[in-house]
């Protein structure tokens, strides 16, 4: 079975930047796996990845447009301390991320430099403006439930949502470890 809309597809690959520092990693004893053709993988793999199958190896270089987006300095800023007192001090260090609801939606910023005063954020995804080396191997493609279709993501083996509540929006899932895959 191909790669296509509606399949799932279960990959080992190594995720390195242009430096060749390792980001992210999947090996064959815990694969990365998602649902093709729903947004869950930056879109400059997905596209690489269509009609590719099991034992497929491929080398893919995703630009920065086509994977966590170009750096954005307008989405650096400096703000007074005093606005993180509800925040455990402990968290206030530099590299510290966390999530945050902004006009874009929920973002992830990260702490980029403090002072005495001030404390200072990036809300750039920690991969923006890098490109993705990917070096990736096809484990095994199977046809997507429907459920997961619907749904628009993969259900672990054994877990499925419906066995939750019937109300499936409202379920949680562990999103698979794909930190670098997904968004
Ligand atoms: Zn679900």
């Amino acid at each position: 079975m191909h790669i296509k809309a509606n399949t799932v597809a279960s990959l080992r690959y190594t995720l390195k930047n242009s430096k060749g520092d390792l980001l992210d990693q999947a090996d064959t004893a815990h694969p990365f796996i998602y649902l093709h053709g729903a947004n869950n993988i930056v879109v400059g793999l997905e596209k690489k990845l269509a009609g590719k199958m099991a034992k497929d190896t491929l080398q893919v270089i995703v630009s920065p447009e086509e994977g966590y987006g170009v750096r954005n300095d307008t989405l650096t800023q400096e703000i007074p301390r005093k606005m993180f007192k509800s925040m455990d001090p402990t968290m206030l260090v530099v590299g510290a991320q966390f999530e945050a609801q902004t006009n874009a939606g929920i973002e992830v910023i990260t702490i980029v430099a403090l002072t005495e005063e001030t404390v200072s954020i990036d809300a750039n995804h920690p991969l923006a403006g890098e490109s993705l080396h990917f070096d990736i191997e096809v484990l095994s493609v199977r046809e997507a439930s429907a459920e997961e279709i619907a749904h628009g993501h993969v259900h672990s083996a054994g877990s499925s949502c419906s066995s939750d509540t019937k109300e499936s929006s409202q379920h949680e899932h562990n999103r698979d470890e794909g930190g670098c895959c997904g968004h």
